[in-house]
């Protein structure tokens, strides 16, 4: 076989990385790495070992060893030619690893590269967690007590006293005014640098004892130094096992020393001056050794340092998705008349009417579909309120003008749904809707070839529908459902597969508009702000895990009225224990509470026919309770269940507890949502006031954004928001907004940044966010 390129390489862990189940080459891709990495030698033992044993890491273990490696590939310069790291010589280089930098070792390289640091470059804005204020130098005299403080004196004595554990070395300091004792726990070897006469700075929190001022927590410096060299603001670095603060910060110095001055000042001059912020160089430099800033403003990220380096990545970041959309915009493709009988005769086979708020929303999607240009729209929308109809008709628009739509959703259960739900009423119309799944089902062949020769309209699935095998024969439109899933990169990819596709994105999370665009892009947005007429509120109740009877038996009752329910268990992403806690719950019910029910379990584990089984039997009333992940959360929708309980629900976000009810009282009638809870703490208390208090999903989300704080919320941490060294969206949103504005500016006047002063701009653009300018070159 021929030796892969690492070009190769590094796109098949890219698939890997996807659904991290060995599947993305024959033969299992683990071995095909490590025999890969084996050729070329020269590969940390580590990750050989651990591929060895991919089958039985955990998804996020694989996840990490697949960035570690991935990153480094990409670090490294061409492989294998035979030379060894030592026989080449140091340049300086922001690319070259840091293994080149003075005193890196392989050892100290290797936990550098567990805090993802593999260049040069990444050292240099790999930046400090926070700051540690050590005060002024205090005289002995007046020290306080109080936080860090931190004085300067002169070693006069040391003193080894005898403890249980063995003796205990205090070394006594003297500035004149007072004196200090130095406990050293387990630091007896202190003795050697502290001797006697030494001058010593030493920063602790110091507390009065046995008539003297004393620290066992304390940092020091040994030398006398000129006044002006202390250092107030100390760094606090994120750190990993084996590798001091002390440590790292050499290292970064030393690539500060030798590096710094290759960092490329991107930004045009104009610009810093009319924002009155320092080069990126001074701004890198400020951060790793700060001078000029105050603590409170470093702190909060808001010294000048910060203001500079944030504003430049989400100015990069808000121009690559400008460009986008400029490129979009100038592209044509063919309209769909504002006429459409197709769509007109689905709504007038519904068994409702539509609201006000719907037929506004498809309005504004027709609109954009007739104007001959792309669409990018976000449909915002509470649970239940309509959503999913919306994106049926705006298909059906496309599917009339002989073009295919994508529609992809979170989950397998719910991609089942939407055709089982849709199918029939769609073929009557002559449309033709496919179902694609992940994995290699029976069917999957035929399905595919049928997509591609368009004898498929309309195909519904997962991120199955992201594997680079579906070529659709003329994709008009993509529908993503429920976004917050889906990272910005995944849509990217689906994009490709045509010329240019209609973008329809429904999500039920309120999104603040800058966060949109951070995380979607470029977008203009609808809602829909209004449910179907006749809904009864879900009537949602609270009890502690100890009144599980209490809860039960009111459920028993419900059921023997008729009624079918949900009983949901907190998922721990797709993990064993995530079943387990599934099957106890099913056997709990079937021994203890609900035994003369009908009783099944779904996770999203189980092979996809058992799914549809289940789902089938339960929309059916065959099954009367169905115990659940929250796979369940998104999107199914079965009328006819309308009781829910939530076990564990202290586990879940109020946003998540909010669609899962959402799930119920979607029939005539009222939906009832038990909500079993460890009550430990006021914060859980309050959470679950706010849901039985209220049905308003824009005010939970608030509160939620309010109590969890935005990444946790909007589960963007784990889902792909574009990766910025400092810039954090939800901590920055105003300087975001800034950056859009100036983004706004420098494309009106240079809308493919062809000038000379912004060729670093796009260069660093393509660089960085270059995925994001899929659509052909920029410019
Ligand atoms: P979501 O916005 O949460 O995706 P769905 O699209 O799943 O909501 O719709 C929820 C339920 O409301 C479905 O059963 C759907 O058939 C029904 N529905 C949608 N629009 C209307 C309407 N205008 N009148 C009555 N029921 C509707
Ligand atoms: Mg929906």
């Amino acid at each position: 076989m021929a030796r892969c390129s690492k070009e190769v390489v590094l796109k098949v862990i890219e698939q890997e990385k996807k659904k991290l189940d060995n599947t993305s080459v024959f033969g299992g891709f683990s071995r095909f790495l490590k025999g890969w990495l084996q050729k070329e030698g020269n590969h940390p033992q580590e990750w050989l070992e651990q591929l060895e044993n991919y089958e039985d890491l955990s998804r996020e273990e694989r996840r990490r060893l697949l960035l570690t490696i991935e990153s480094a590939l990409r670090a490294s310069p061409a492989p294998g030619k035979g030379v060894s790291p030592k026989s080449r010589k140091f340049v300086p280089s922001l690319a070259q690893p840091v293994r080149y930098l003075k005193g890196v070792g392989p050892a100290l390289e290797k936990k550098l590269n567990r805090l993802e640091i593999f260049t040069v470059e990444d050292l240099l804005f790999f930046f400090p967690r926070t700051y540690r204020d050590r005060g002024t130098i205090k005289p002995i005299r007046s020290l306080q007590g109080v936080g860090i403080e931190t004085i300067e004196g002169q070693v006069v004595q040391h003193k080894i006293e005898p403890t249980r554990r063995g003796p205990l070395l205090k070394v006594v300091v003297s500035d004149g005014t007072g004196e200090i004792r130095l406990v050293c726990f387990n630091r007896g070897y202190l003795a050697q640098f502290l001797k006697k006469g030494t001058w010593v700075r030493v920063s602790g929190s110091f507390r009065y004892a046995f008539g003297a001022w004393e620290t066992a927590a304390f940092e020091y410096e040994v030398g006398k130094l000129k006044t002006a060299d202390f250092e107030r603001l100390v760094p606090v670095y994120p750190l990993t096992e084996g590798l001091t603060p002390k440590k790292l910060r050499t290292v970064i110095l030393s690539a500060l020393e030798t590096c710094l001055h290759e960092v490329p000042e991107i930004l045009p001059p104009a610009l810093r001056e009319r924002l009155q912020i320092p080069t990126k160089r001074e701004a890198i430099r400020e951060l790793h050794l700060p001078s000029a800033a105050s603590f409170e403003e470093l702190q909060a990220r808001r010294s000048p340092a910060h203001l500079a380096l944030i504003l430049e990545e989400f100015l990069l970041f808000a121009l690559s998705l400008k460009i986008r959309r400029r490129t979009l915009e100038t592209l044509q493709v063919p309209p769909c008349p504002l006429e459409s009988p197709l769509a007109e005769r689905f709504i007038r086979s519904l068994p409702f009417s539509l609201t006000e708020a719907q037929k506004r929303v498809c309005l504004e999607i027709a609109r954009d579909l007739a104007s001959g240009r792309v669409m990018n729209r976000l449909v915002q929308g509470d649970v239940g309120s309509g959503k999913t109809i919306v994106a049926v008709i705006s298909a059906l628009r496309v599917v009339e003008t002989g073009r295919q739509v994508a529609f992809m959703v979170p989950t397998e259960i719910l991609a089942e749904q939407h055709y089982s739900r849709f199918r029939e009423p769609l073929a009557a119309l002559g449309v033709r809707v496919g179902l694609l799944k992940g994995g290699n089902t029976k069917g999957k062949r035929q399905l595919l070839e049928a997509i591609q020769k368009k004898e498929v309209d309309i195909v519904i699935g997962t991120h199955a529908l992201i594997e680079e095998k579906v070529a659709f024969a003329d994709l008009g439109l993509v529908i993503v459902d429920e976004q917050h899933r889906f990272g910005v990169l995944q849509r990217a990819k689906l994009r490709e597969k045509a010329t240019v596709p209609h973008t329809l994105v429904m999500t039920a999370t309120p999104i603040p508009r800058t966060l949109a665009l951070t995380l979607y892009g470029d977008l203009d947005v609808s809602v829909v702000d209004e449910k179907p007429a006749g809904r009864k509120p879900t009537r949602t109740l609270c009890f502690s895990l100890e009144e599980r009877f209490k809860a039960y038996s009111r459920v028993r009752k419900l059921l023997r009225e008729g009624r079918q329910a949900y009983v949901v268990c907190p998922a721990i992403e797709e993990s064993e224990e995530e079943i387990a806690n599934v099957q106890e719950v099913f056997e709990e019910l079937q021994k203890k509470w609900l035994s003369e029910f009908r009783i099944e379990v779904i996770h999203g584990k189980l092979p996809s026919r058992e799914k549809e089984g289940i789902m089938h039997r339960f929309s059916r009333g065959d099954v009367d309770v169905l115990v659940a992940t929250s796979v369940i959360e998104v999107g199914i929708d079965v009328p006819r269940a309308s009781v829910m309980v939530v076990e564990n629900a202290e586990r879940f976000g109020l946003a998540q507890l909010h669609q899962l009810r959402g799930r119920i009282g979607r029939g005539s009638e009222e939906g009832v949502c038990i909500l079993l809870a460890a009550l430990s703490g006021e914060n859980v208390r309050k959470r679950m006031a706010i849901l039985t208090a209220t049905d308003d999903g824009f005010r939970i989300a608030e509160e939620d954004l309010r109590l969890r704080g935005p990444g946790e919320f909007y589960g963007v941490r784990q889902h792909g928001v574009p990766e910025f060294h400092l810039a954090d969206p939800f901590a920055d949103w105003p300087l975001l907004e800034q950056a859009h504005r100036e983004a706004e500016r420098i494309i009106a006047e240079d809308p493919f940044l062809e000038k000379p002063e912004h060729r670093l701009l796009r260069q660093e653009i393509e660089r960085r966010f270059g995925r994001y300018l899929e659509f052909g070159e920029v410019g």
